[in-house]
């Protein structure tokens, strides 16, 4: 029979449980993206403060966190009260001139001090840079029909690189601007997985408002684990997924399929997510990796880890036992 672990030796067996995962993790770039959804969430400061908490705790044990966020519903909350009605074609954003700025405003001068201020509560930390500041995001117009929404057409990374290498968790507004110096608004899962890519990063993270990809989108019983970019092919091509979760996927797609080692879909809404997906042997959400070859290898890496664990549990009973 086990005895129950006193609170403190859970703690420590916690920790522990931590020591590998921060080893492997010390220097490495993780980019999260954290969702205006997850951002607004029911008990919006909560959500922040944990959010901040974890950023703070993966810069302390030696990685390098960087922050790209969304910011969509608190851009409709303003246009709402300046009177103007937000239009989506496909799910993105019929952004005139006006709605350009109002992007701007809300997304450099709200949600981005937001974020920067509730990281820098633990120390000196966080610089919130824009897609502007060093043409950290040069871009080009979509399509006419939907006005000022951008496409990447180049990520210039010396801004974040020469801030990474200064400790600083650079925060990033997903505005972008083209040779003319015309802003544009541009989808943050896809700046983020452009950002991820450029930088070399071992992970790109979305926090969003669902606990991961579903198969069937109504049944959270139907959530996929960890998948490849490959069959992920297939789940866009069948519908399976849709809406706010395209960008995302073909995000994970091109940055694992261009030396991104994983990427993951989680839950913004669960208390601490990152530390759980970063420093647990259980993870959680799903994680995204190229292909066949590396899920395998994945697999034998968790049955190794597995195999290490139950010795050390049977050593500790022999050992209690004698
Ligand atoms: P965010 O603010 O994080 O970008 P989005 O609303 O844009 O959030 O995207 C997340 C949403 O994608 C989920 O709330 C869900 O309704 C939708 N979605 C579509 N297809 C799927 C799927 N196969 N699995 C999970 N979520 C899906
Ligand atoms: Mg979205």
């Amino acid at each position: 029979m086990t005895t129950p672990l006193a609170p403190n030796a859970l703690r420590a067996e916690t920790l522990v449980e931590a020591l590998p995962y921060i080893r492997r993790f010390s220097g490495k770039t993780v980019v999260v993206k954290y969702g205006g959804n997850a951002l607004a969430g029911t008990s919006q400061h909560d959500a922040l403060e944990l959010f901040a908490e974890d950023i703070v705790m993966m810069r302390l044990v030696g990685m390098r966190p960087v922050v790209v966020h969304g910011g969509g519903p608190q851009i409709s909350a303003l246009m709402e009260r300046l009177g103007k009605q937000a239009k989506f074609v496909d799910g993105l954003r019929v952004t005139d001139a006006e709605t350009v700025d109002i992007a701007r405003m809300v997304l450099k001068g709200q949600v981005n001090p937001q974020v920067v201020a509730a990281i820098n509560v633990h120390g000196n930390y966080a610089v919130g840079v824009s897609g502007v500041d060093g043409g950290l995001i040069r871009a080009t117009a979509r399509n006419p029909e939907l006005g000022f929404v951008g496409d990447v057409t180049a990520i210039n990374p010396g801004v974040l690189t020469g801030l990474l290498e200064n400790e600083f968790i650079p925060v990033i507004a997903t505005i972008g601007s083209d040779a003319t110096g015309q802003a544009y608004n541009i989808n943050a899962d896809t700046v983020a997985g452009r950002i991820a890519e450029a930088l070399g990063a071992e992970k790109l993270v979305y926090l969003t408002d669902i606990e991961g990809l579903r198969t069937k989108v109504g049944d959270p019983a139907s959530l996929i684990r960890q998948t490849t970019a490959d069959h992920l092919d297939e789940l866009i091509a069948d519908g399976t997924i849709a809406g706010g979760m395209i960008p995302k996927v073909t995000s994970c797609q091109q940055a694992v399929r261009s030396g991104v080692r994983r990427a993951h879909i989680l839950d913004g809404r669960i208390a601490h997510v990152l530390l759980l997906e970063l420093f647990t042997d259980e993870g959680i959400g799903t994680m995204v990796v190229s292909d066949q070859l590396a899920l395998d290898a994945h697999l034998a890496e968790t049955k190794a880890a597995d195999l290490i664990a139950a010795e050390a549990n049977t050593d500790e009973h022999s050992g209690a036992e004698s």
